[in-house]
């Protein structure tokens, strides 16, 4: 059974969903004004992990995964100019044009990194209506006061009657003295204090009518409004990144027990944070690589490219609440070690079977599922991957032998682990369409040509496809099944 690590019980539980045979599950996308980083990568690929898993054990899921176009200002929540109008302001574009073109830049890369798309993608700035109402609610249970057009919680008041801080473990005294430096609190009661809804400066091109004024509204309320109106008042799963666990997530909560009187969510997960030599990865600290620069290898901490892959192996290799150091060295070793699955798995489709098994072949299909039910641990699962890799790799060197009913439960539990739960495209499907799978089947044809040419004892054919082959670059190895090939 399915335990997951509960950040606000901080112990992991039994997985329960409240309705039978049902998911909902919410996460927070990305703020669309730049091009995604690996730091994006690694919410968007845990949480694909879960999604797959979770349909895996039969589940019908609703994954709602959000894109922030509006509210997302400069310094803090609350203060500086919005993200995506001060983009437009620069390049002198409509800001949809500017949350558009990133929004498409994001989809490419999660289609490349095999990230599924979720089954909502609401917009912040096409749920404005549904926002005004959430906050109204937080206003007719006395939790908000208007100053000067904007709309603030007023935390002191909520802490009376509920335990604000208790997902991140903070305590009043705690955020005073973290928010205490920052400028622009002569509106609010308290520096704690979090804006609803945010009047707009004249100078402030992305704005809407309320009953307060004209503006937007904060950034922590597009989760709360949009979470509930698509998954109910109560629902099973609400993920992201660790950095967001406060305030972001702590809002949220407070919006939720402020205006419905009792927490939205059941299972709070957060995944870790990916560092360079030991520092956060993200645009504030200017150490961040687009993964567009991943894939082409063009920046200076990279000596190569990486292919969507790598970075996907990359990340699944540690677990999700481990921190993940970056370096080129750590990418190079992901590399090989995808290469080692990949050729495993291809192995594998090739083997044939003999009417006794000799290899150790154990019971992977449970040790697997024992490592996923065990809070996501990918990289257990890819642990036994190896291990079997080697046995499969026995058999294919000759020095062992495997049984039809052993090698067809080999082959599903690959196929369901590596390739649908981690979501690995061992089989060379990344290679559709890009021209990679066409350039492939050109060298398998002909190699196929110079196996042909063998058999009819046509040597000089069969010596020249392979030297030109061969001096060309390849490496050919012939095998008791065919051939295998490396560039
Ligand atoms: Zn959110």
């Amino acid at each position: 059974m399915l335990q997951i690590y509960n950040t606000l019980s901080r112990q992991k539980e039994y997985f329960k969903p409240l309705h039978e045979g049902h998911v909902g599950m919410y996460v927070c996308g990305p703020t669309v004004y730049g091009d995604a980083h690996l730091g994006h990568a690694r919410p968007a690929i845990t949480f694909d992990l879960l999604y797959r898993y979770l349909m895996h054990l039969g589940y019908k899921v609703r994954y709602v995964r959000n894109i922030t176009d509006v509210g997302h200002l400069e310094h803090d929540a609350d203060e500086g100019e919005d993200k995506i109008a001060k983009k437009a302001r620069l390049e002198q574009l409509e800001p949809m044009e500017v949350v558009q073109y990133f929004t498409n830049r994001y989809h490419r890369d999660m289609e490349l990194l095999n990230v599924l798309p979720p089954s909502i993608e609401p917009h912040a700035s096409g749920h404005i209506i549904e926002q005004i109402a959430f906050v109204q609610k937080i206003m007719d249970k006395g939790y908000a006061y208007v100053s000067n057009g904007s709309v603030y919680m007023d935390v002191e008041k909520y802490a009376k009657d509920y335990p604000y801080g208790k997902l991140s473990g903070r305590n009043l005294e705690d955020i005073v003295t973290e928010t205490r430096e920052l400028d622009g609190q002569q509106e609010k009661k308290h520096s704690f204090d979090f804006a609803l809804w945010k009047k707009a400066a004249p100078e402030h091109i992305m704005h809407w009518p309320s009953p307060w004024s004209e503006g937007f509204p904060g950034w922590h309320m597009e989760c709360s409004a949009m979470g509930t109106k698509y998954l109910g008042e109560q629902f099973d799963i609400h993920g992201g990144g660790m950095d967001l666990m406060f305030p972001h997530h702590e809002a949220e909560i407070a919006q939720s027990c402020a205006a419905l009187g009792h927490d939205s969510v059941r299972y709070w997960m957060h995944n870790n944070m990916i560092t360079i030599a030991g520092k956060k990865m993200g645009k504030s600290y200017n150490n961040f690589i687009t993964l567009e620069q991943f894939f082409a290898g063009n920046h200076d901490l990279l000596e190569q490219p990486f292919s969507p892959m790598t970075i996907r192996f990359f990340i699944l290799q540690a677990h999700y609440r481990s921190t993940v150091d970056f370096s080129n060295d750590a990418l190079v070793a992901a590399e090989k070690g995808l290469a080692r699955l990949t050729e495993a798995y291809q192995r594998l489709m090739k083997l044939q079977a003999s009417d006794t098994t000799t290899i150790e072949i154990g019971n992977l299909r449970e040790r697997c599922q024992e490592a996923m039910d065990d809070d996501l641990n990918s990289p257990i699962v890819i642990s036994h991957l190896f291990d079997s890799a080697r046995a499969i790799n026995t058999v294919f060197d000759g020095k062992g032998t495997i049984s039809e009913a052993d090698l067809k439960e080999l082959r599903e539990v690959w196929k369901t682990y590596a390739i649908d739960i981690l979501g690995l495209q061992l089989d060379g499907a990344q290679d559709a369409g890009t021209g990679m799978d066409a350039y492939k089947g050109a060298i398998d044809m002909l190699l196929n040509m110079r196996l042909e040419a063998k058999r009819n004892k046509d040597w000089a054919t069969s010596d020249k496809i392979r030297n030109e082959l061969t001096a060309l670059g390849f490496t050919i190895k012939d095998t008791k099944d065919g051939f295998e090939w490396s560039l």
